[in-house]
């Protein structure tokens, strides 16, 4: 730290990123990306654009923003983009919790740090012991609320018409719904946003787009609400989506075949590594997502992060209350995760 800090950050705690390792080649199963390339249209489409690349991106992203307002049967003044959804969390943050939020204890790492940046005071509501979030709790709160739907890092997904009485049951508060896993099977909250002027809606092209290093996400939800996270926009970074970037999300959204072939491989691979895993003793949620969270009887979360990196395979695992324990494992490709269960017999059986 200098000595030039702002005296308000210096006991701000940063979200810190799933290891980047490049000392050996990793099986990469630690940061919830696709094992899947981006679809060839994809990757053609930004060969003329480079092109471009001398002049600014259009601030408004009016091309990429058209295209995503059809294919969810909304408006353009519904849409705003951001470079990641992470940009969009933190506008609104910024924007609208200046009076306060409630998430759940166990939850995605970056809230409580926007919270923390933007001086926002936060209340963490316990998930119940099997990880389960009771909306019993956050009816009728007369506070904001930030819920991921799958959760993170735990996978179990809200039906809809529990997120639906969430948003009806604190009508003057923001219920800001962060969909990064909603294509791997939950429901997605959008169209309740044309009924509920106070839903907000995230999604990224980061997990079932394949394109985490493009940076893209955008948000939904009714035009005032839009209007303002526009302010912030223009107050930080008019030109947040680079040019290349909003190329490739427009002609992403043609490419729903390619994408729905690579989710179901997802979701099978999931399934059959649950079995795996089950076969091996371990304990996980019902994960709706891309990710498994499970732990062993019988050895430590730390210890099978460590044997895993050591035998070539990164695993997410967090030394915090309630779930040190457990283990976040990305899924894979097929191969990868016939790897992966190769190496955890090997560990259980030492
Ligand atoms: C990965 C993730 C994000 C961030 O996505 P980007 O679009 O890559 O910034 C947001 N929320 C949750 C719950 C995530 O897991």
């Amino acid at each position: 730290m200098s000595k030039f800090l702002s005296t308000q950050f210096s006991s701000l705690n940063a979200y810190t990123p799933g290891e980047q390792l490049s000392d050996k080649k990793y099986i990469k199963l630690n940061t919830n990306e696709s094992p899947y390339s981006p679809p060839d249209a994809v990757i053609k489409a930004i060969t003329d654009e480079a092109k471009k690349l001398n002049l600014y991106p259009n601030p408004d992203g009016t091309q990429l923003i058209e295209k995503l307002a059809q294919n969810y049967n909304v408006n353009p003044e519904n849409i705003i983009i951001g470079n990641g959804s992470d940009e969009l969390l933190a506008f609104s943050f910024l924007a609208f919790f200046q009076q306060g939020v409630l998430f759940p204890d166990i939850t995605y790492g970056f809230y409580p740090v926007y919270a923390e940046l933007y001086n926002i005071t936060y209340n963490k509501i316990p998930l119940q012991s099997d990880f389960t979030i009771n909306i019993q709790e956050y009816l009728n709160k007369n506070q904001n609320i930030v819920l991921a739907n799958p959760n993170a890092p735990t996978g179990i997904a809200l039906k809809l018409s529990q997120i639906e009485e969430i948003t009806k049951s604190n009508p003057n508060h923001i219920i800001l719904i962060d969909e990064a896993y909603v294509d791997f099977g939950a429901k997605s909250a959008v169209n309740l946003t044309k009924q509920y002027e106070n839903l907000l809606v995230i999604h990224t092209y980061s997990k079932s787009r394949s394109l985490a290093g493009a940076r893209l996400g955008y948000a939904i939800a009714s035009p005032p609400i839009i209007e303002d996270l526009n302010k912030m926009k223009y107050s930080f970074n008019p030109y947040n989506v680079n040019t290349l970037t909003q190329t490739m999300g427009a002609i992403a959204i043609d490419e729903e075949s390619y994408y729905t072939e690579k989710r179901n491989e997802i979701i099978s691979t999931r399934e059959y590594t649950k079995n795996k895993l089950q076969e091996q003793g371990f304990i996980h949620t019902d994960s709706k997502a891309n990710f498994l969270f499970a732990k062993h009887p019988s050895i430590s979360g730390f210890d099978l992060y460590s044997k895993l990196k050591e035998n070539g395979i990164l695993i997410r695992h967090w030394n915090t209350p309630r779930i040190s324990d457990h283990i976040r494992i990305t899924i894979g490709t097929p191969e990868q995760m016939d790897k992966f269960i190769k190496v955890i017999q090997n560990i259980l059986h030492q």
